[in-house]
């Protein structure tokens, strides 16, 4: 198992810091946020240690995103929610602040007081196909 010394979330996985869980397997655990956005909100942590999403194997991402529909499901009605987002922050300028990947189950109500959308941006001339191009080109699929 992988784990930081000094990471928060693993001191939290391993018990060392005390946490309200809601679900536990045998490779995540589900956790009440110590900050809700929402109250209700809740953390989707993997057991092991990776910082960001892109680290996370595929069968571990995998398994936190089978959880997020019954997590979603039961984190709305405990908040007697109508909506919910599911998000992943990555990096500090994602607004990351735990380097240790995590998903947000956070329940929606109509009044909560939460701003969305973000702010859009419009593509100009062929921006848009060369991003798609040179991201094809890193997932290795081929051109269309
Ligand atoms: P991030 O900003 O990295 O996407 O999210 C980190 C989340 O972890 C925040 O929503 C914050 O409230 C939560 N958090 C930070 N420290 C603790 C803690 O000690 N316990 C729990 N349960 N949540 C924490
Ligand atoms: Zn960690």
């Amino acid at each position: 198992m992988s784990r930081d010394p000094h990471c928060i979330f693993c001191k939290i996985v391993h018990g060392e810091i005390p946490s309200v869980r809601v679900l536990e397997t045998d490779r995540a655990i589900v956790v009440m946020d110590v900050a809700p956005v929402v109250k209700g909100h809740v953390l989707i942590i993997p057991r092991d240690h990776h910082e960001q999403v892109r680290d996370l194997p595929d069968d571990l991402a995998a398994h936190l995103g089978s959880l997020v529909p019954r997590v979603t499901r039961a984190v709305v009605a405990a908040a007697d929610a109508v909506g919910s987002n599911t998000i992943i922050n990555s990096g500090k300028v994602a607004g990351q602040t735990v380097d240790h990947c995590h998903w947000h189950v956070i329940p929606r109500l109509a009044d909560d007081g939460v701003d969305w959308p973000w702010p859009s941006q419009e593509y100009s001339g062929d921006e848009k196909s060369r991003i798609a191009s040179r991201i094809r080109r890193e997932l290795d699929v081929s051109a269309d």
